[in-house]
């Protein structure tokens, strides 16, 4: 089973306890479905659980049968044909949220959701018959699809006036549909929460963060990675410059205290600042420090090039 068919068999499972939600619901479902028109149609729907909650939903809210046909044909296999048979009952179904009928375009009438309650089912409804949401472990998208374009965009404004979440859809044409679709993983948690998926949201929410966690370790461990490197550069430029002091002057000619951390770095090419703070018990900054003034003063006595040419000059006279 997908992540989206999971979550509508959860929505599926709902019941509304109060008439104001439940008709809300049968609105949203009735409405997206295709069948919301006095023209005889019918639309196809591929999850049982969604196909009879749309025969109950004509049933209960305008007492209207509606016929679910299992469907043979190997494009649709295992998916329901609805269709509401009989214009006067089509009409029935439309006028009791309001509709005509006979409207230009198809629009959703705010009187059938008055109260925030209501908003919640309806959503449900819209999202059970017209929506899906796609595995979070591949990425975060929920839509709707709808042929009509004011649906479309009220839609939109339906889910930008939910109070308790802060929605910003999109809308994009696809074919002969529009789509409204939610990209935010907080937002489509917020959303599936908000009809009642609240399984779904919790399953979203743990394969975030296991995908936060894991980036972060990704992250460190990369990072680690890039500081290793530029402790080793640095370490080996240190070196350089301690075994040139060493050949040139000696080391006895350094101060105690840098000769301290020279003669540490040197048998240590890979210890970290970090740790030569430990050992040498002074801050880091400190060990910083005088890595520096080795490496200013190693530049005094001019690189390893210039002495062998020196030499070879010396050897000349
Ligand atoms: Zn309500």
């Amino acid at each position: 089973m997908s992540f989206a068919s999971d979550c509508k068999e959860e929505l599926c499972k709902i019941e509304n306890k109060r008439a104001c939600c439940l008709k809300a619901e049968c609105y949203g479902l009735l409405l997206f479905s295709k069948c919301f028109s006095l023209r005889d149609a019918q639309m196809i729907c591929e999850n049982s659980a969604v196909a009879r909650r749309i025969t109950e939903a004509a049933a209960v809210s305008a007492g209207v049968y509606a016929e679910m046909r299992a469907q043979l044909h190997r494009k649709n296999a295992g998916a329901y044909a609805i269709a509401i048979p009989g214009e006067d009952a089509r009409r029935q179904m439309v006028t009791s949220f309001g509709h005509t009928g006979r409207e230009i375009s198809l629009r959703i009438r705010m009187e059938n959701l008055l109260k925030d309650c209501c908003t919640a089912a309806f959503l449900r409804g819209v999202f059970l018959v017209c929506g899906t949401v796609t595995d979070p472990q591949k990425e975060y998208h929920l839509e709707f699809v709808t042929p009509y374009l004011h649906l479309a965009e009220d839609l939109v404004a339906v889910l930008q006036g939910v109070k308790a979440a802060q929605f910003s859809p999109s809308v994009a044409r696809r074919k002969n549909s529009y789509i409204v679709y939610l990209k935010e993983s907080g937002a489509i948690e917020d959303f599936l929460t908000l009809i009642g998926a609240v399984n779904g949201a919790m399953e979203l929410m743990q394969i975030k963060m296991y995908k936060e966690t894991y980036n972060n370790l990704n992250r460190v461990s990369n990072c680690e990675t890039a500081n290793l490197d530029k402790t080793f550069s640095a370490a080996s430029r240190q070196i350089a410059a301690i075994a040139l002091i060493s050949d040139k002057v000696g080391l006895d000619e350094l101060p105690e205290d840098l000769r301290e951390a020279a003669l540490l770095r040197l048998h240590n090419p890979e210890m970290s600042l970090r740790e030569m703070s430990e050992r040498l018990s002074i801050s880091r900054s400190g060990v910083n420090h005088r890595l520096r003034r080795i490496l200013e003063y190693a530049e005094t006595l001019g690189s390893p090039e210039e002495e062998i040419s020196a030499q070879h000059e010396k050897g000349k006279e």
